[in-house]
C-alpha cells in the first residue's frame, strides 16, 4: 500500500460525538426487529453508519457560524441572496429556485418539463428521480454505456452516455417526444461513476442540434469534477471550480441535492436558464415547498449551504474525500472481496452476486448481505439491487437490474481512515464465512420506493 496516495485529513476535529458498539446477540435481535432492512434500524444501534452520504455530512466551524446569521424572514431572506449568488457564480446558471432537498427540485422539474407519454432518457435511473418522472407521465429510458451495468469492468468514465443509444431513441420516437435528457454527474447507482467532459460535450451538441434540453442531476458535481481533473488530460491543471463551471456549460439547468456536495444536512435547489421554465417553477414552488426565496429551508440552512458549496470546491477537501473512499475500496480488493470497479466518488459498492454466489437474485442477495454486515460488525450499509429497482409500472414485474450491490457510503468529513480499516475488517471477516448468509423473502412490500420501509423474513 502506497500511503502517499491517501492524503491525511485536511481538517482537525473540534467537536466529537461518541459512538458505541453493541454485542452480536443484540445486533441479531435488532436486525430481526427491523425486518432485515437497514433503513429500519435505530441510529443508536449502529457503530459505523455508512447507510448514505445524504445529509450525514459534518459541517465546518464556518458553516455553523453561518447558521447564526440566519435571516428568518418569510420573504426576501438575505441568506437566499447569498445562496443564489453563490450558485450563479459557481454553476453559471441564470435562475435558482430553492427546495427542501433534491427530490423537491425533481418534483418541480418533472411537472414543468414532462408531457405525459414523453421519454426521459438518462444515464441509469435514480430512485426518486425516476419516481417523479414516471408519476408525471414520463417514460424513463436508460442510455448509459453497457459497461456501467457490469460490476467487473474498470473504465475511467463508467457513467458516460452512449450517444448511439440516445440517437436510436430519438430516431425511433422523434425529438418532440423527448421531454429532456437527464444527465447524472456522478452516477449513483452505477457505483458513483463519473462522466467525462468529452461525453457531456458531445451529448449537448447533439441535443442542441435536435432542440432537446439537457438537465443535470448535479448531486455530486464536485466529485465528478475531481475525476475529470484526475483522468481527462485536458483538465489536469484546471481548478475544480473551473471544471464544475465547464460541466454545467453543457446543460440548460440542473436539480441539486444540497445534502451531498453542498456538505450540509438538508437542502436543495433547481437551476434553469429558460425564463418560461423559471416562471413555471416559481409558481409551483409555492405550492410544494414555500416562497421562491426559501423553498422549504430555513434562512440558516441556506447560509450553511452557500458556505458548504464553496468549501466543497477546495482542492484539498475534494482530494481527501475521493481518496478516502478509494482507500476503503482498495483494502477490500486486496482481500479478494468483489466490489464494483473502479471505486466511485461517494461509496464502495459490494458486488452481492459474487459475494453470495449461493443466492439467486430472487432471494435478494444484496438485502441479505447488508443485514449480515450489520450483524457482523455494527456497520450499516444499504441495498442497491432488485429491491431498490422496484416494479415495472406497466407489467408489475420486478425490474431485475444486472447490478445487485450493497453500498457502503462514506459521509463527508465524518470518519477517519481508522474507521475505514474497521469497516474493511468487518466485511473481510464476513466474506470468510459468506455461506452462512441466508436469503430473504418479503414480509411487507410497500407500493412506492419499497426499499425504504419494506420488511423481510429469512428463508
Ligand atoms: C440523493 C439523490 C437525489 C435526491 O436528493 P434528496 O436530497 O435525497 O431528495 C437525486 N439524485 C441522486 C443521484 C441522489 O444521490
Amino acid at each position: 500500500m502506497d500511503l502517499s496516495m491517501y492524503p491525511a485529513e485536511p481538517f482537525r476535529i473540534k467537536s466529537v460525538e461518541t459512538i458505541k458498539m453493541n454485542t452480536r446477540e443484540e445486533r441479531q435481535e435488532v436486525i430481526r426487529k427491523a425486518g432485515f432492512n437497514t433503513f429500519l434500524i435505530d441510529s443508536e444501534d449502529v457503530y459505523i453508519d455508512l447507510l448514505t452520504d445524504s445529509g450525514t455530512n459534518a459541517m465546518s466551524d464556518r458553516q455553523w457560524a453561518g447558521m447564526m446569521l440566519g435571516d428568518e424572514a418569510y420573504a426576501g431572506s438575505r441568506n437566499f441572496h447569498h445562496l443564489e449568488k453563490t450558485v450563479q457564480e459557481l454553476f453559471g446558471f441564470k435562475h435558482v429556485v430553492p427546495t427542501h432537498q433534491g427530490r423537491g427540485a425533481e418534483n418541480i422539474l418533472s411537472r414543468i418539463a414532462i408531457k405525459p407519454g414523453q421519454y426521459v432518457p438518462g444515464n441509469m435511473y435514480f430512485t426518486t428521480t425516476r419516481y417523479h418522472q414516471e408519476s408525471n407521465g414520463g417514460i424513463f429510458h436508460d442510455i448509459i454505456i453497457d459497461e456501467a451495468h457490469d460490476a467487473s469492468i474498470d473504465l475511467p468514465f463508467k457513467g458516460n452516455i452512449d450517444l448511439n443509444k440516445l440517437k436510436a431513441l430519438v430516431d425511433k420516437v422523434g425529438a418532440e417526444q423527448i421531454a429532456y435528457v437527464c444527465v447524472a454527474i456522478t452516477v449513483n447507482l452505477a457505483g458513483g461513476q463519473p462522466v467525462s467532459i468529452a461525453n457531456l460535450r458531445e451529448v449537448y451538441k447533439y441535443c442542441q442540434s435536435k432542440g432537446i434540453k439537457v438537465f443535470m442531476d448535479a448531486t455530486r458535481c464536485v466529485e465528478n469534477a475531481y475525476f475529470i481533473k484526475e483522468r481527462e488530460p485536458e483538465f489536469k491543471d484546471a481548478s475544480i471550480r473551473d471544471i464544475v463551471r465547464e460541466e454545467f456549460s453543457y446543460s440548460d439547468g440542473c436539480t441539486m441535492s444540497g445534502k451531498k456536495d453542498c456538505i450540509t444536512n438538508i437542502g436543495g435547489f433547481l437551476c434553469v436558464n429558460d425564463e418560461e421554465l423559471f416562471t413555471a417553477a416559481k409558481e409551483l414552488v409555492v405550492v410544494f415547498e414555500g416562497m421562491p426565496s426559501y423553498g422549504g429551508m430555513a434562512g440558516r440552512d441556506m447560509e450553511a449551504m452557500a458556505i458548504g458549496l464553496k468549501e466543497a470546491m477546495q482542492e484539498e477537501y475534494i482530494e481527501h474525500r475521493i481518496r478516502q473512499v478509494r482507500y476503503l475500496g482498495e483494502r477490500l480488493m486486496e482481500a479478494g472481496v468483489p466490489i464494483v470497479e473502479p471505486v466511485g466518488g461517494h461509496a464502495v459498492f459490494l458486488d452481492a452476486r459474487r459475494f453470495c454466489p449461493h443466492l439467486t437474485q430472487s432471494q435478494f442477495p444484496a438485502q441479505a448481505l447488508a443485514a449480515a454486515i450489520y450483524v457482523e460488525g455494527g456497520v450499516r450499509s444499504m441495498e442497491r439491487g432488485i429491491i431498490s429497482a422496484g416494479r415495472d409500472k406497466q407489467t408489475g414485474h420486478d425490474h431485475a437490474p444486472k447490478l445487485e450491490t450493497v453500498r457502503l457510503t462514506i459521509p463527508r468529513r465524518v470518519y477517519t481512515y481508522t474507521h475505514m480499516d474497521y469497516v474493511a475488517r468487518t466485511v473481510i471477516q464476513l466474506f470468510r464465512h459468506k455461506e452462512d448468509i441466508k436469503g430473504l423473502k418479503w414480509a411487507y412490500e410497500p407500493k412506492q420506493l419499497r426499499f425504504f420501509t419494506g420488511r423481510f423474513e429469512q428463508l
